[in-house]
C-alpha cells in the first residue's frame, strides 16, 4: 500500500459542509460528484499529499445513511493508494481479511475501490484505491 490516499466523513448536509471545511482549509473542494451505485453525493479537498473526501447520503438506505443514524457525523473510512488493488486484494484475503468488495468497484474521483471489513481491521473501514489510467 502506499500514501493514505484521503479520509472519507460522513455528513449530513454536504453544501452546509463544504462551508464548513472550505472555511477550515481556506479553499473549496476541487470537485463534487454523485456516485450513484453508492447512493452518496461526495466532494473532495486537497490536503497536501492527501485528500478529505465529505460524503452525504442521497437515500436512506445507503450506506452513509446508516453510518450516521448508529454512530453520527465523523470518520467514516480510511482509503490508501494501491498500484494494482486485484493484486492486494488478493494478498489481504490470504493473510485473512474479509473483503466487502471482492470485484473492485468505479468509485468517485476516477478510482477503483474496495473495501475491508471494520470486523477484521479493528474497527476501522478501509478503502483501497486505484486510480484508473488513460
Ligand atoms: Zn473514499
Amino acid at each position: 500500500m502506499n500514501k493514505i490516499e484521503h479520509i472519507g466523513i460522513a455528513v449530513k448536509n454536504i453544501q452546509e459542509s463544504n462551508k464548513l471545511f472550505s472555511a477550515l482549509f481556506n479553499k473549496k473542494p476541487y470537485k463534487q460528484e454523485e456516485v450513484k451505485s453508492e447512493h452518496v453525493i461526495t466532494s473532495f479537498f486537497e490536503t497536501g499529499e492527501s485528500k478529505i473526501e465529505l460524503l452525504q447520503a442521497t437515500d436512506p438506505e445507503s450506506a452513509i445513511a446508516k453510518f450516521i443514524e448508529k454512530k453520527g457525523e465523523g470518520i467514516h473510512h480510511i482509503a490508501f493508494d494501491v498500484t494494482n488493488i486485484k493484486e492486494e486484494l488478493e494478498r489481504l484475503e490470504k493473510e485473512g481479511f474479509t473483503i466487502i468488495t471482492k470485484e473492485p468497484k468505479k468509485g468517485a474521483d476516477n478510482k477503483l475501490v474496495a473495501f475491508l471489513h471494520p470486523k477484521s481491521t479493528n474497527g476501522v473501514l478501509i478503502e483501497l484505491c486505484q486510480e484508473i489510467r488513460g
